[in-house]
């Protein structure tokens, strides 16, 4: 048994010199800040991407794969078309390897009640002209053949999409290497360099770089990072695990979910499987900080969440880690290169447990590798997607909420047009970072 195929001991692949000059410099080398930075290298900028550990070594490459448009948040719908041209161009350019195909998207409902809660999100599928629709029993059973009965209908968009996370992230940020960023691994970013006011650089453990525009693509360390400048982000980390089947034969080579296991087929021939909606929440300051703003998702979702008092050691927001340190010493992001959490074996168990009960021909998978992530969550489970009002020159890319590898190409697109101040092509005011200082009521969309 393995865990995650990249851990922070595994080599460092991009050590680009740090330049003393930058137009922009990213944080983050997951899907969020790779995507950013090509898209600004494309306007022909001199970009930096710092990466405190291993590109797509977190919430990136540890994800289900699932490039998906349904069930999202009417708001995303838009990013996630968009994204499908982009992942379609990724695939022409860098080959098959990307494992990007479409193969279709189901949540398989056991109730009249489920399938009546898919039914209502036909509503945004309708308006963005999505091949969505309701699968009767008969029609599930000719999609995923040999399932059981007790799948008395689905939702399923055909024209979703899979993707292999740990493999796809990593060849993009070798092709964004190749059109001259600057990718450097083993490299936080301790502090932002501010003058008057203005964000002029950063000031990162290898030194410092002056450039006109930051981009914070950190995941889950963002709320700690910004905090420590005095900027507030209602944002808390969830841990969701994964496992990894060999080779098996294909029941459906999409994805699908219901409501004790979600599958996804790898390019490999194995199954990504995970229990589809459990989750463990850790209590630590922010948490404490902030119950108002989750206190809708919590009880949207409190079956699936189950609480814990605190994070380990060196996770964002464990008690112990310093809420603030000095930019000249190593900090919180030097001593967790890689938030590499333990999964949590007993809902692997029983995601196992209910493929083999739902598929009792192939027998009960054996995981040959198991894998936690933290999810970055924002209280109504949207991104941050815009500038920083109080500090100019600082773009938000963060709290993707555990759906933004889909997206993760139009976040880029759309983060660099806010850097370079042009339209970003979407109505962002869904995402915008003062919906949680201005008043606003912060309602959790759909996110199926
Ligand atoms: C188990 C799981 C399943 C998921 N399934 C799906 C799915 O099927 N489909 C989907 O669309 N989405 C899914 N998601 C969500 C998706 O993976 C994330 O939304 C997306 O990958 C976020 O990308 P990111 O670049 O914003 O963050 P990350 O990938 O987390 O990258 C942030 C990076 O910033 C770095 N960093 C942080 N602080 C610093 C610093 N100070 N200096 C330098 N570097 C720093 C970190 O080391 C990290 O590599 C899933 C997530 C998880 C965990």
């Amino acid at each position: 048994m393995t865990g995650f195929p990249f851990a922070a001991a595994a080599p460092v692949e991009h050590q680009a010199p740090l330049p003393k000059l930058a137009d922009v410099v990213v944080i983050g080398g997951g899907i969020a800040g790779i995507c950013t930075a090509w898209e600004l290298a494309g306007q022909g900028l001199k970009v930096v991407v710092c990466e405190k550990g291993r590109v797509a070594a977190e919430q990136s490459g540890r994800n289900w794969g699932w490039v998906r448009a349904q069930g999202r948040d009417p708001a995303e719908i838009p990013l996630a078309l968009e994204a499908r041209r982009h992942w379609a161009r990724w695939s022409e350019r860098l080959g098959p390897g990307l494992g990007f195909r479409t193969v279709g998207v189901s949540y398989l409902a056991r109730t009249e009640a489920e399938l009546a809660g898919y039914e209502a999100w036909l509503q945004h599928a309708r308006a963005h002209d999505l091949d969505t629709r309701l699968l009767s029993q008969a029609e599930v059973a000719r999609l995923i053949p040999g399932g059981p009965e007790h799948w008395i209908g689905a939702l399923h968009t055909a024209s979703d999409c899979r993707a292999e996370p740990w493999v796809a992230v990593p060849m993009i940020a070798r092709a964004v290497a190749q059109a001259g960023v600057a990718i450097r691994e083993n490299c936080a970013v301790r502090a932002l360099d501010i003058q008057g006011g203005q964000v002029i650089g950063v000031i990162t453990e290898s030194g410092r770089i002056r450039a006109d525009a930051v981009v914070l693509a950190a995941g889950a360390w963002s709320s700690l990072f910004l905090r420590a400048h005095g900027l507030a982000l209602p944002q808390l980390s969830v841990l969701s695990s994964v496992g990894a089947t060999g080779p098996m034969p294909s029941v459906f080579e999409g994805a699908a979910a219901d409501r004790d296991f979600a599958l996804r087929r790898r390019a490999d021939g194995g199954y990504t499987l995970a229990a589809a909606s459990s989750h463990v929440m850790s209590v630590g300051p922010d948490a404490l900080r902030q119950p108002r703003a989750f206190w809708p998702l919590l009880r949207q979702d409190w079956r699936a969440t189950r609480l814990r008092p605190a994070a380990p050691r060196g996770f964002p927001d464990a008690w112990t880690t310093p809420r603030r340190w000095s930019p000249d010493r190593p900090g919180p992001f030097e001593a967790m290169r890689v938030l590499n959490p333990t999964a949590d074996n007993a809902a692997l168990d029983s995601a196992c447990d209910a493929f083999a009960a739902a598929f009792p021909a192939l027998g009960r998978p054996v995981l040959r590798a198991r894998w936690g992530g933290m999810i970055d969550t924002l209280p109504d489970v949207v991104p941050v997607l815009d500038r920083v009002a109080a500090l100019p020159g600082l773009v938000l890319g963060t709290g993707l909420s555990g759906h933004g590898f889909g997206i993760g190409p139009t976040v880029g697109r759309v983060l660099a047009a806010l850097v370079a101040n042009d339209d970003p092509g979407h109505d962002l005011t869904r995402f915008r970072h003062a919906r949680f200082s201005d008043g606003s009521r912060l309602t959790p969309g759909p996110a199926l």
